[in-house]
């Protein structure tokens, strides 16, 4: 049966990348009629982040990409958060061990700290401890057995380390990029077990995945290079039979190009990383997401489904449901996959403008709170139906409509042209005027009402359509002049034609 993982540590917030992470596992899942786990992995408690899991669950809910499994859901073989399993990893360190795949160290910080000092050059700026200084530090492999018991027994702080082989080729087939090869020579003794007797990820996620009948592993290209720590784990520790199949996800590089993309870009170039609002609470620092920023979550997902992937046929709009029937990981991209704001705000649009005009209203009444307005649901929906056409973004709704909510401050006299005049102030007196009378405050009524007036007072009708729309918004800015005056009601209509008429 097919069961994958999503099994991000619970240090800050989710970003592009883990959000694609966690849509591929989805799609592969749900196509094979499998099982999604979402796995904390919060092994690592000086990197612990409070609030990072609540916020990572926030993101999968806001996509609809929740796991069938995880610390939410509970399921058959949790816990699934890492800290919480603490006690099963220490037996498979104890056994690797034993059978002579693993050794345990007992070097301290300054030992560590001296041999690294020893041995640094400008080629080889961070000495690793492997199958070269093995020898020569304090551990098992070296020691005399009844000084390592020695050592064991006065509970002597101590690690236990994978017993890295000097040359090994290491090789296995990606689902991606297809046959991949290390030598194990240029791994170092990766720590298995700290002295806190927390697993460090490598153990951790060998152990889990072979728990938690883990059968395909998708994550980041970035965990390449730790394949073969954990390919050879799966090997000694015997589970090799059951062991998953891999696929490492291209990286989502700068809009140039140029280098993998991170949170720094973002906030240097202007757009957001993550998937909703992140406030670190260590180091205060604020970034925001791609939710607050007025993305659609299925406008979201397509456009992650994108970076790295596609269906071969130029077709880019697909729904979630297309995308688990037409995802597959052999038209996965090998290469990086840059990632582009314009081409995000295009998805956007493009969903944002088949929305159900309620729900763009529910979604702005945030923003609405924010700028003290007050209106129904019903006037946003009316009002977000007449504009979405030109925004791109939920919240751009606002920018193109303000003045449904708010009377003109100022307004931009000068844009009228030929200038202002007696006639045109008479003009807009008598159809003030016309207006009270108005029983039909119909678009087709207000429009009729203005020619008429225009015509019998010899006036021509496109010279008073822009003081119009100046006096409704203020500027020449809007949806058509006599929509805004329908939308806006006859009270208010002439309310802000008597406020402005000079
Ligand atoms: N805990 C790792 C992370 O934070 C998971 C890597 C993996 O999927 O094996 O990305």
């Amino acid at each position: 049966k097919v069961r994958v993982r999503f099994a991000p540590s619970p240090t800050g917030g989710l970003h592009l990348g883990g959000m694609r992470t966690v849509l591929f596992n989805y799609l592969y899942a749900r196509q094979h009629k499998g099982d999604f786990v979402l796995r904390i992995e919060d092994t690592d408690q000086t990197r612990y982040v409070a609030g990072a899991e609540e916020y990572i669950l926030e993101c999968l809910r806001w996509c609809g990409l929740e796991a069938d499994e995880g610390p939410h859901a509970g399921g058959p073989y949790g816990p699934y958060r890492q800290s919480e399993r603490k006690d099963m990893y220490r037996q498979y360190a104890e056994q690797l061990v034993k059978d002579g795949y693993a050794y345990y160290a007992f070097d301290t910080p300054e030992e560590l700290d001296a041999m690294r000092a020893r041995l640094k050059t400008d080629d080889n700026p961070s000495p690793q401890y492997n199958h070269i200084v093995r020898p020569h530090m304090r551990n098992s492999l070296r020691l005399l057995p009844e000084e390592t018991a020695q050592l064991l027994a006065a509970g002597t702080p101590h690690v236990i380390r994978i017993k890295m082989p000097a040359s090994e080729e290491v090789a296995f087939t990606d689902m991606i990029r297809g046959e991949v090869q290390f030598n194990t020579g240029t791994v170092d003794d990766k720590v298995l077990l700290k002295a806190d007797g927390m697993p460090t990820y490598h153990l951790a996620v060998v152990v889990d995945d072979y728990l938690m009948k883990i059968s395909h592993v998708f994550r980041g290209e970035e965990w390449l290079p730790s394949a073969p720590v954990h390919i050879l784990l799966w090997r000694y520790l015997g589970w090799e039979e059951q062991m998953p199949q891999w696929a490492h996800l291209p990286l989502i590089l700068r809009p140039d190009g140029n280098g993998k993309l991170s949170k720094r870009d973002g906030d240097r170039l202007g757009f957001p990383v993550y998937a909703m609002n992140w406030n670190d609470p260590r180091s205060g620092e604020f970034t925001k997401g791609f939710r607050e920023m007025g993305y659609l979550p299925e406008a979201f997902i397509n456009m992650l489904a994108m970076l790295g992937w596609n269906d071969g046929t130029g077709q880019e709009l697909f729904t979630l449901d297309e995308l688990v029937e037409k995802f597959s990981v052999s038209r996965v991209h090998h290469a990086g996959a840059r990632f582009n704001i314009e081409k995000a705000n295009w998805f956007n649009h493009q969903y944002l403008v088949k929305a159900d005009n309620r729900r763009l209203a529910q979604l702005l009444m945030p923003l609405l709170q924010e700028k003290g307005v007050q209106a129904s649901e019903e006037y946003v929906a009316n009002i977000a139906g007449m504009v979405k056409e030109r925004c791109n973004l939920v919240n751009e709704i606002w920018d193109h409509s303000f003045f449904f909510f708010q009377q003109p401050e100022t307004y931009d006299t000068a844009a009228v042209k030929p200038k202002w005049n007696a006639d045109k102030r008479q003009f807009f007196l008598e159809w003030g005027s016309v207006l009270e009378t108005l029983s039909d405050f119909s678009l087709a009524g207000i429009e009729d009402s203005f020619k008429q007036l225009a015509t019998s007072m010899n006036m021509k009708v496109g010279e008073l359509q822009l003081p119009l729309r100046i006096m409704l918004c203020g500027g020449k800015f809007g949806p058509p002049v006599f929509n805004i005056a329908e939308m806006l009601g006859k009270h208010e209509t002439i309310a802000r034609i008597m406020k402005a008429v000079p």
